[in-house]
């Protein structure tokens, strides 16, 4: 299980969350087939959304990080539901780029900088809040940090890291988001930006010590306190019925090519690759369904 710390510092003029979520990374990699690269690109977004989601409320609220930088992998798309259980998926789980100079797996690259970073927050109202920001690394943490700035106005750090090992399989994946109240003395900042420069390697730190040392290095000097420890982990909410409503919306031309599949459309989640059968009957009263909506639409 995936692990995530929430802490408050200097007389809780910090808040931080730290999470450990190798696991849910590797799940992720498994379901999807992922290259090293596109484990490390997915696995820092289910990160920064679990660090998001674990955050809201209520249940039933859910948040979606979505990055689209024009790079080899396409969308990267991570959703987290309110206590931190993740699901994502990319558009080319097997694109991969070489290591980067400095040994490091080239996430910037494979996203891409030509785009944007999403979020979208269902706090089931009838729209859900969405806020965008371009892109300024493809690194996913720096640009999760400039989305809370620029859209939320929330001044943070956040390091989001994951450790691939060269049978591919994940080692470690982790990270940490902490947030500064408004209005904290020049000195605090000063002291966290230090922290923050001279700490260890993040996924080193996670593979040897695990997160409570991330804690420590990053809130050094600080006095953290911990307020409290929840688990998460990879979780796809998908079923027939969820499946079947979407279905319902992607219009009577697309249904009738589905139902012409020889006995049954094969739909596939997305997010954790169930299978699921559409009978071609199923599929064709799906069409009128819509049409009698649309009918009584009009008769309104
Ligand atoms: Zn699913």
């Amino acid at each position: 299980m995936g692990q995530i710390i929430r802490a408050v510092a200097a007389e809780e003029q910090i808040k931080i969350a730290v999470i450990a979520a190798a696991d849910a990374v590797e799940e992720a990699r498994q379901i999807h087939g992922l290259s090293p690269t596109a484990s490390a690109a997915l696995g820092r977004t289910l990160l920064g959304a679990s660090l998001l989601g674990n955050a809201m409320k209520s249940e039933g609220e859910s948040v979606t990080l979505r990055l689209n930088g024009g790079g080899p992998v396409g969308s990267v798309v991570a959703v987290s539901d309110n206590e931190g259980y993740v699901r994502g998926y990319v558009d080319q789980p097997r694109a991969d780029l070489p290591t980067r100079a400095d040994g490091k797996l080239d996430v910037g690259g494979l996203i891409g900088k030509n785009g944007t970073f999403t979020v979208s927050r269902d706090l089931g109202l009838r729209e859900p809040y969405i806020g965008s920001v371009e892109l300024v690394s493809g690194e996913v943490a720096e640009d999760l940090a400039a989305y809370l700035l620029e859209s939320e106005q929330i001044a943070s750090a956040c390091g989001l890291g994951v450790l691939v090992g060269t049978d591919k399989s994940i080692l470690a994946a982790g990270g940490f988001l902490v947030q500064l109240l408004p209005g904290a003395p020049e000195e605090l900042v000063q002291q966290l930006e230090d922290n923050i420069f001279l700490m260890d390697q993040l996924t080193t730190i996670l593979h040897e010590d695990g997160p409570e040392e991330v804690l420590n290095q990053v809130l050094k000097g600080l006095e953290p306190r911990i307020l409290s420890r929840e688990q998460m982990g990879y979780r796809c909410s998908c079923s027939w019925e969820r499946l079947a409503g979407a279905l319902k919306t992607i219009g009577p031309e697309a249904l009738r090519d589905l139902a012409q599949s020889e006995n049954a459309a094969e739909i596939r989640c997305q997010f954790c690759g169930k299978q699921y059968l559409f009978p071609s009957s199923e599929l064709l009263s799906f069409i009128e369904a819509a049409d009698d909506s649309q009918e009584s639409a009009k008769n309104d």
